[in-house]
């Protein structure tokens, strides 16, 4: 399968040829451009690291729930050490994948 560029606003559309309309911003046929191999290749590779970027945010949210659950709990210092630093370290990957991936939206580097 090919990949379609759209010229107006850098939509990319997956088929074998482009669509009648770009499904983003509405722009005609004509204004589609075939991705070279290399490039389709490397927006391939772009949503891959998206999608391992998104299960992560998954997995941190669900060590802050645990955290959270810990610090509550409040055994002793030692333990709440440990689940509030996890909790931090978490919130710091989460905010530094969010602006990665803003990034690449903004950029509009591989769709
Ligand atoms: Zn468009």
């Amino acid at each position: 399968m090919s990949k379609w560029q759209c010229g107006v606003c850098g939509y990319i559309f997956d088929g074998d040829e482009a669509p009648e309309k770009c499904p983003k911003c509405g722009a005609p046929k004509e204004k589609f451009q075939k991705l070279d191999d290399d490039t389709a290749a490397k927006v391939e590779r772009s949503r891959y690291t998206n999608n391992l970027h998104m299960e992560l945010l998954t997995l941190l949210e669900k060590a802050k729930e645990v955290s959270e659950k810990g610090i509550e709990d409040e055994l002793d210092p030692p333990c709440v050490q440990i689940f509030e630093a996890t909790k931090a370290f978490a919130t710091d990957i989460q905010q530094r994948i969010k602006a990665e991936i803003k990034g690449h939206i903004s950029k509009n580097k591989w769709g």
